[in-house]
């Protein structure tokens, strides 16, 4: 049992002849506090699974549970963090992190008290008014992770985050992430396919195989965490 479950989960795509499995009977966990990595190959099912708990896609056999509830759905519980285009380019750097409160009903003043201080922790706050084509990679992520914090969620789901980054940058993002999960205390399932990063950054990692899509491998990282 773990905040997020995943039970003998299937996932296939399209039918008869095109019939893709591209996950097969899945099964892991993420403990609350906890950061589990998901890597494998391209096309093992990382990003279904992911979607999966995310609430966008539905599995077509098993069940993803939440502290002990049936995903249906997206919701506020969870914060999503994607590679690209993980912020509204028409909207500036504050409204991009109110977007997950305005969806959460709540009121305008306390919607910008919150993205206000949330930018301020993220050494950010100057740039509240600027539009993401302003920034740098680096930058749009920070904005990114900030906003899938704003509604206070259970956990991160991140599908590589920093695959667009640059190494320098990369490293400097896998830093301000591990500070943030120790501040928020929050549980994580990040997906990589960068089995050095999965190390530096978790607790605990699943390996996958691709076609069909199964976890052949799972590794507790051991402590003291490796340091760069
Ligand atoms: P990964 O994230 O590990 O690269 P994905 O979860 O994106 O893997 O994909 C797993 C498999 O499912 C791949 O073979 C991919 O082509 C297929 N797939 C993913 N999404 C869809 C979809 N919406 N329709 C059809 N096939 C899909
Ligand atoms: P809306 O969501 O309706 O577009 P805005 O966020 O543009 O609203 O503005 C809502 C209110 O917040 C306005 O009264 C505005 O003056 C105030 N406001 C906007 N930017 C800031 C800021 N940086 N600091 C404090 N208050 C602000």
């Amino acid at each position: 049992k773990g905040l997020i479950d995943v039970r003998d989960m299937g996932v296939t795509f399209g039918a008869n002849d095109n019939k893709i499995i591209a996950v097969d009977n899945v099964s892991l966990n993420v403990q609350p506090g906890e950061f589990v990595s998901l890597i494998g190959p391209s096309g093992c099912g990382k990003s279904t699974l992911l979607s999966i708990v995310a609430g966008f896609v539905k599995p077509t056999s098993g069940d993803a549970k939440l502290d002990g509830n049936a995903i249906t759905k997206p919701g506020s519980d969870r914060g999503v963090v994607f590679q690209q285009y993980s912020l509204f380019p028409w909207l500036s750097v504050r409204k991009n992190v109110e977007f997950g409160l305005k969806m959460a009903g709540l009121e305008q003043s306390k919607r910008n008290t919150t993205a206000r201080a949330l930018l301020d922790l993220a050494e950010l706050l100057s740039f509240e008014n600027h539009y993401p084509d302003q920034l740098s990679g680096g930058m749009k992520q920070r904005i990114g992770i900030v906003r899938a914090l704003a509604t206070s969620p259970q956990v991160l789901l991140m599908d590589e985050p920093f695959g667009a980054l640059d190494t320098q940058t990369r490293v400097v993002m896998q830093e301000i992430l591990t500070n943030i999960w120790q501040q928020f205390k929050i549980s994580v399932l990040f997906i990589t396919h960068d089995i050095e990063e999965s190390i530096f950054l978790s607790d605990r990692i699943y390996v996958m195989t691709a076609r069909p899509g199964r976890i052949k491998a799972e590794i507790k990282v051991p402590l003291p965490r490796p340091r760069r």
